[in-house]
Formats: structure tokens, sequence, C-alpha cells
């Protein structure tokens, strides 16, 4: 099953995306993959795959390599629901509940995400 909790195979739902053999068509399915890419420690997509805009990108590379590396490693990924997905052109809104397990610690955290489309591409802009 994908790590991102669809109930679908992984490679059926975003392992594809992770391999860079198909683009998320939408914000709501590269949140998905991103929350999945998460669970599996694919550091270069979280990066690759966050605009160039989002506050990440004031620390140095390494620093942000650093810190996606040990969130990953010190996080179990127990959950994903989307609860609301705002489409548009070159915008698009999602949010959702992620579960997470922390030192131990059930965490549950609601988001409203920005996710801006550029060439082509859907990029995880920053939370509203
Ligand atoms: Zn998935």
């Amino acid at each position: 099953m994908c790590p991102c909790h669809s109930q679908i195979a992984y490679a059926e739902c975003c392992k594809p995306f992770h391999d860079r053999t198909r683009l998320p068509e939408n914000a709501s399915l590269l949140m998905r993959s991103r929350y999945s890419a998460y669970a599996l420690g694919l550091v270069d997509y979280i990066i690759q795959t966050t605009h160039p805009t989002n506050p990440l990108f004031t620390k140095s590379p390494l620093e942000i390599r650093k810190e996606i590396f040990y969130f990953c490693e010190e996080t179990q990924f127990t959950g994903l629901e989307i609860l609301n997905f705002t489409d548009g052109e070159t915008k698009a809104y999602v949010t959702f509940v992620a579960h997470l397990i922390q030192g131990g610690k059930k965490i549950r955290f609601t988001e409203k995400s920005l996710f801006l489309k550029q060439e082509k591409q859907w990029l995880y802009a920053q939370k509203c």
C-alpha cells in the first residue's frame, strides 16, 4: 500500500511521481506524493517539489537536507486526510490533516497549504 494512505498500491499511486516518470496532475496528488515522500525519506523529492519562494530556502542547502532528513527519521507517518481541495489554473489550495508519531507521541495537525504551478509542475508554496 502507498505510504500516503490512499489504499492504492505504491506502484500505482505515488511511485511514478517519486521516480519522476509522471507529474502529479493536480495539487492534491502532489500533496499526497509529498506526504509519502516524507514517509519514505525522499529528501530530494521534498526539496524539488517546494516552490522557490518557500521560507525553507532561506537556509543553506546542507541545512535544508539535514532538517528534512531528521524530520523523516524521527517521524512515523500514520495517516493523511484531505479535507478540502480548491483547484485552479496556477494556484490551488489543499486543506489536510496529517497524523504523525514523534518520540512515541501521536500528533495530528491541520494545515491549509498553497500550491503554485510553475512550468507545468505543481509545487508546494507555503501554509496559509
Ligand atoms: Zn500515494
